[in-house]
């Protein structure tokens, strides 16, 4: 079994009730009783400037499902939720599901990163998973605290815990 890093992003029709619905989809995945949700972020998008903010957190759970068969699963989710994969990179989407951590495997092929390529920069990843777990240290080595210290938050805004 291996305690995985989801993060989830919403911000077309109803991005909170899309990722209420993620969570409600990710909790099926996870071991019974093992999953635990950050609390939520409103984000400016990355990329494309002319689209709506972002909802982010992340989600912890510990599962049985090999790192390939849960990208299956989470592209089954985001497909569930009407994700519609267009040219433009980082455009509006229903859900984004990223794999950030599985476990401390460090691995790469044409349809899986981990950790995820772009982690490290990105407050919107940092803050949540620092929610869940402030101790962390990446399989690189690399403890999350460090990395939130050389992070800017300034485009992001914790949410009222729902
Ligand atoms: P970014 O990856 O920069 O956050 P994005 O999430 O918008 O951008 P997508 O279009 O959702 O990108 O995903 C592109 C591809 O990334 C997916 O088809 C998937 O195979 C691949 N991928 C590689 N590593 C991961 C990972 N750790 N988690 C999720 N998808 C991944
Ligand atoms: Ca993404
Ligand atoms: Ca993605
Ligand atoms: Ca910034």
């Amino acid at each position: 079994m291996s305690r995985v890093f989801i993060a989830l992003g919403a911000n077309l029709n109803q991005p909170l009730a899309q990722i209420k619905a993620a969570q409600a989809a990710l909790t099926k995945l996870a071991h019974p009783n093992q999953i635990v949700h950050s609390p939520l972020y409103q984000s400016q998008p990355m990329g494309p400037a002319d689209q709506p903010c972002f909802i982010n957190g992340v989600s912890m759970f510990d599962t049985e499902l090999s790192p390939l068969a849960l990208l299956d699963a989470l592209q089954a989710i985001e497909q569930q939720q009407g994700r519609v994969r267009k040219v433009e990179r980082w455009g509006p989407r229903t859900l984004d599901l990223d794999m950030l951590l599985y476990g401390d495997i460090i691995y790469e092929d044409e349809r899986l990163t981990l950790p995820h390529y772009d982690m490290k920069q990105r407050a919107f990843v940092l803050y949540p998973l620092a929610d869940l777990a402030p101790d962390l240290v990446l399989p690189c080595g690399t403890p999350l605290a460090q990395l939130l210290l050389s992070c800017q938050a300034d485009d992001i805004t914790q949410l009222p815990s729902q």
